[in-house]
């Protein structure tokens, strides 16, 4: 289908309209929608703005613990993690929340050589970071853009004994098709993109300069990736810019476009919220500031209208928020992070980083805090290395097919973390938790290949998966 047929437009009159029409509170009505969403078929479009508009503290918790329900049934105790690494803070855009704002002079500006990658990777290696986010400022210069290639090679071909990266995802600015083509051979896992804002005034408004000021190139991109051929992408609105209600609304109408025209959804979805930004005036008093109420409520609404889209939250948020939007519908976090090129292997300040962070603990205590809440950390990286991406991922996920896979692969890596990077005490603490995930698997057939594959890993393989 020619791209054009098929680009997107977020429809602000019915977003808005949706949105003016609750008015009453209708107890009856709030139960039948948590009924439904109960059934992991997600929601639609109209039954969002109750939900959205829920004040009542009783019915409040009755959303937050079907969210718990839901992500409970679905995704089980694993929690996926990750580390972005920026490989360049140079950028021609004027982002007005974003430290790499072209105008923001004061700022340590790095593109990292790949010599320089390759020990940040090497750094994250070490630690037993498994999956990595690349990301970069965009500069529109193309000799960029083999820059951002070879450093994913150099972060692919980058080992430390048995240990090495394993998935690459990416954020990167917008490209061409043939450019996503290239980035598709280069063996991505996940292409992520944030709209920022869906709401096409307050965009205007917050990108002033540079190929980021065209809402509609930005709002195509992923189907450019998806005509490309890469399945798996991220979407996401950074909240704060706009009211919160819209840009929910209006992701839900980016995935249901991405469904009716490519067959598949997002693979993920991000929640950011603005963090303070060096230079930044409107990052430390975002506009629509969201609150943690709010905040709470956006996780738990996304969790239940699409049960099966992963959603990630970064280290932008608190290790307490962390906590409990875990249980509300989180399934992947970053962890150790740092959002300043270099800011892995150097040990000096963090003086060109994108954004000042709410959790800045290491991988190391994040694992050990989550393992002790009864997580499992995953660092799994099967369903993209075999195959499982876009429409097929979603006809396994869809009728549960995939927790098959998803619990003794998330075992088996945390198994592998727990051999090669932990110390006696974490290792007492990770291996009770997966005991007690392995005596609660009730498929027999499940429980048994699990068992084989972290009794595998106890003896010395590695990169078990299925
Ligand atoms: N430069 C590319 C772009 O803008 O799409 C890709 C990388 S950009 C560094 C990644 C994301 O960082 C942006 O999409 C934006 O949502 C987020 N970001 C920028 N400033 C932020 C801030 N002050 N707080 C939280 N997130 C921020
Ligand atoms: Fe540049 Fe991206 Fe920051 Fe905008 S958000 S200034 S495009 S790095």
């Amino acid at each position: 289908m020619p791209l054009t047929e098929t680009a997107p437009t977020i429809d602000h009159s019915l977003i808005e309209a949706t949105l003016s029409q609750v008015s009453t509170h209708d107890p009856k009505r709030i139960r039948e929608i948590l009924a439904k969403a109960r059934e992991l078929k997600g929601l639609s479009f109209d039954d969002l703005p109750p939900l959205m508009a829920l004040r009542d503290p009783d019915l409040l918790e009755e959303l937050f613990d079907t969210a718990r329900q839901v992500k409970q049934q679905i995704y089980g105790n694993r929690m996926v993690l990750f580390a972005p690494l920026y490989i360049s803070n140079l950028c021609a855009n004027e982002c007005l929340y974003c430290a790499f704002r072209a105008s923001n002079t004061g700022l340590h500006r790095r593109m990292l050589t790949q010599d320089e990658i390759a020990a940040e990777v090497g750094a994250l290696v070490d630690e037993g970071h498994k999956r990595l986010l690349v990301v970069a400022g965009e500069t529109h210069r193309a000799a960029d853009f083999e820059h951002t290639l070879e450093a994913i090679q150099t972060v692919y071909a980058t080992a430390h004994g048995k240990a090495n990266i394993r998935r690459v995802n990416v954020n990167l600015a917008p490209m061409s098709v043939p450019d996503f083509r290239r980035l598709k051979a280069a063996n991505i896992g996940t292409f992520q993109l944030f709209q920022e804002t869906y709401h096409r005034p307050t965009y205007a408004q917050m990108h002033i300069r540079g190929r980021k000021a065209d809402y509609d190139y930005r709002l195509s991109a992923i189907d450019r990736a998806m005509t490309a051929g890469i399945d798996d992408c991220g979407i996401g609105a950074l909240f704060g810019l706009y009211d919160w209600r819209f840009e929910l609304l209006a992701v839900m109408a980016h995935a249901a476009h991405l469904e009716k025209t490519f067959g598949v959804g997002p693979h993920t979805i991000s929640v950011p919220r603005i963090e303070p930004a060096d230079g930044s005036d409107l990052a430390s008093a975002p506009p629509h500031a969201v609150s943690d109420q709010d905040f709470r409520k956006i996780v738990a609404l996304l969790r239940i209208a699409v049960p099966y889209t992963g959603i990630i939250l970064s280290t932008r948020e608190s290790a307490a928020m962390r906590h409990e939007t875990f249980a509300l519908g989180v399934s992947q976090i970053s962890a150790g992070s740092r959002t300043s090129p270099g800011g892995y292997a150097d040990a000096g300040p963090d003086d060109g980083a994108q954004f000042s962070l709410g959790d800045t603990r290491s991988l190391r205590e994040v694992v050990q805090d989550i393992a002790g809440l009864g997580y499992i950390p995953s660092f799994c990286t099967a369903c993209y290395r075999m195959g499982r991406t876009g429409a097929d991922f979603m006809d396994l996920a869809k009728p549960g097919d995939i927790k098959t896979h998803c619990e003794p692969n998330g075992l088996a890596s945390f198994q592998e973390y727990l051999e090669d990077f932990a110390t006696p005490d974490e290792r007492a603490v990770g291996e009770s938790a997966i005991a007690k995930v392995l005596a609660n698997l009730d498929d027999p057939q499940v429980h048994e290949r699990a068992r084989r594959m972290v009794d595998a890993v106890r003896k010395g393989k590695r990169d078990v998966y299925c």
